[in-house]
C-alpha cells in the first residue's frame, strides 16, 4: 500500500516539474525535444546543411576509471565520458543518420548534420554501440536497418533479431 502512495505521489510531482520546469519539453530556436513513435526524441526546428553544427552537446565529465559507462554515455576522449544532458540526452539512434558527433572541446562534443536536415524531422546519430547484455532490437526503421542497436562492424556477433518482440 505504501509503495502504490508513494509511486502516485511521484508521478503527480514529476507531472508538476514538467509543468513548471519542462526539462522533458525543451525547445529552442534550432530543435526540441518531443515526444515521436517510440518515445521521446530530438526534431529539427530549422533546416540544417550538411557540415552545420546542430548543437553542442555537453553534460556530465565521467572517468573512465570510475565508470563503466551507462546506455546513454558518450565518449568524449580515451580517458572521459560524456554523459550528455537535456536536449542530446533524448537523441535516438538509426542505422541511417543524419548526424554524427566530433570532438568540439576539451570538454564537449559537437553535433553536426551529414546531410540536409529538413524542419520537423528527428534528429538521430549511429550509436555505434559494442555488442553488451541486453543490446536492444532496433526500431530504426531504416531500409538498411542492421536490426540491432549495435556498431556496424560487430553485427555479425549478434543473433537474428525476433521480429516479433515487442516493446517493453
Ligand atoms: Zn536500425
Amino acid at each position: 500500500m505504501k509503495k502504490k502512495s508513494a509511486k502516485k505521489r511521484r508521478e503527480k510531482l514529476q507531472k508538476k516539474v514538467d509543468e513548471l520546469h519542462g526539462y522533458r519539453c525543451y525547445h529552442d530556436d534550432d530543435v526540441e525535444v518531443r515526444k515521436g513513435k517510440y518515445g521521446l526524441g530530438v526534431y529539427a526546428v530549422r533546416q540544417f546543411l550538411p557540415g552545420e553544427l546542430v548543437f553542442e552537446v555537453t553534460g556530465q565529465l565521467l572517468s573512465h576509471e570510475n565508470y563503466h559507462g551507462s546506455n546513454y554515455v558518450m565518449e568524449l576522449n580515451e580517458n572521459w565520458y560524456l554523459e550528455p544532458t537535456i536536449p542530446a540526452a533524448f537523441l535516438n539512434h538509426s542505422c541511417s543518420p543524419n548526424s554524427e558527433l566530433v570532438q568540439l572541446t576539451k570538454y564537449s562534443l559537437g553535433l553536426v548534420a551529414i546531410c540536409n536536415i529538413e524542419p520537423e524531422s528527428e534528429i538521430v546519430f549511429d550509436y555505434q554501440w559494442e555488442p553488451h547484455e541486453g543490446t536492444p532490437q532496433c526500431r530504426c526503421g531504416a531500409l538498411n536497418c542492421r536490426g540491432w542497436v549495435v556498431a556496424a562492424h560487430a553485427v555479425h556477433k549478434m543473433g537474428k533479431p525476433n521480429k516479433k518482440e515487442k516493446k517493453k
